[in-house]
């Protein structure tokens, strides 16, 4: 425990040795890790946490990085969470980390964390909003949470962001990818991004039916906020400053009407239900045992009883 208050205080004070190992930590879990987001959790709730969703080679990790740039270059704090849950590594430099670096390399107002598989999609949800509680904490401006936008386990991640850019590019197929992966209902602010390339106006006009679906063109929405769709160049930065506006925009709109409070407890109560869920669990299997829960698989897959009569039994042998 005492390690733990250690690493917070000198990442509080600015080491960032001990923030990336703090962030280690907070990623395995466990009583430290816990110790740490505890001592740290005050100190959070600073930071506009902004999702960069879309379907793979989008360009959200281009965009993802010009948009690292620019806040830079407004003297933003940036902190960038890249979740990748197709992949088993995690923490090191990744190639996408490698090539990120390269423009934001030694500067001290930038942090870069690529995340992977925790085993278990649920427990990756889990470690993203610990590790954004740790950049926020510590007093990066803005955090920027990259995920591949294919399934509900992403849209969940995506979700717990105060902003969700969804980015779309032309050139995928014809279907409008974002609305097949359900990112179109989360989506703040829309970017087709690879505007250089035929087809990105049409993308966009798509986007603005399917928005219009919703709410009509211009409208605002049932939180009183029309998703904006805009073009962007990820390659040459053309169109990330205005991507940047919406975001601020977004930002401002949910401070204005009290959205930012009221989206806060929703986050939080989804969070403290998860967490409980986790734990009882986690105790309940302690006590049961692995042998006993396979013993009740066996007869269940058997059809000898149900998976309802089986759990309650097992409740009440607890
Ligand atoms: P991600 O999988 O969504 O993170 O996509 P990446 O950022 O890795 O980009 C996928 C590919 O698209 C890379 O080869 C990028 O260089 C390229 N790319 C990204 N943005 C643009 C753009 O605005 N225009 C063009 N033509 N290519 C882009």
């Amino acid at each position: 425990m005492e390690a733990a208050a250690l690493l917070v205080t000198e990442a509080l004070g600015g080491s960032r040795y001990a923030l990336a190992r703090l962030i280690s930590l907070v990623e395995d879990d466990g009583a430290d890790a816990r110790a740490a987001l505890a001592t740290l959790y005050p100190h959070t709730g600073q930071a506009h946490v902004v999702g960069v969703t879309g379907a793979p080679g989008t360009g959200k990790s281009t965009l993802v990085n010009q948009l690292a740039k620019s806040l830079r270059a407004q003297g933003t704090t940036v902190g960038v969470v890249a979740v990748d849950p197709s992949s088993p590594f995690s923490g090191g430099a990744l190639l996408g980390d490698r090539l990120r670096m390269r423009d934001l390399a030694g500067d001290p107002g930038v942090f870069i964390r690529s995340m992977a598989s925790r085993g278990s999609l649920g427990g990756l949800a889990r470690a993203t909003g610990d590790v954004v509680k740790v950049l926020d904490g510590v007093g990066f401006d803005v955090v920027l949470v990259e995920t591949v936008g294919a399934g509900q386990a992403e849209v969940d991640i995506a979700r717990t962001a105060h902003t969700t850019v969804v980015v779309e590019a032309p050139g995928l197929g014809d279907e409008i990818q974002a609305l097949k992966a359900g990112l179109m209902e989360i989506a703040d602010v829309l970017v087709v991004n690879k505007a250089d390339r035929p087809g990105a106006a049409k993308t966009a006009r798509a986007l603005e039916m399917v928005i219009g679906r919703n709410a009509p063109r211009g409208e605002a929405g049932q939180d009183g906020w029309c998703p904006p769709i805009l073009q962007a160049i990820a390659l040459d930065g053309t169109g990330v400053p205005e991507v940047l506006d919406a975001v601020a925009a977004h930002r401002e709109h949910l401070r204005a009407t009290g959205l930012w409070a009221t989206r806060e407890r929703e986050r939080v109560e989804t969070e403290l239900l998860g967490a409980l869920r986790q734990e009882l669990l986690d105790q309940l299997l302690a006590r049961v045992g692995e042998d006993q829960i396979q013993a009740w698989v066996e007869r269940i897959a058997a059809r000898e009883v149900d998976v309802y009569t089986a759990m309650q039994f097992i409740l009440d042998a607890d």
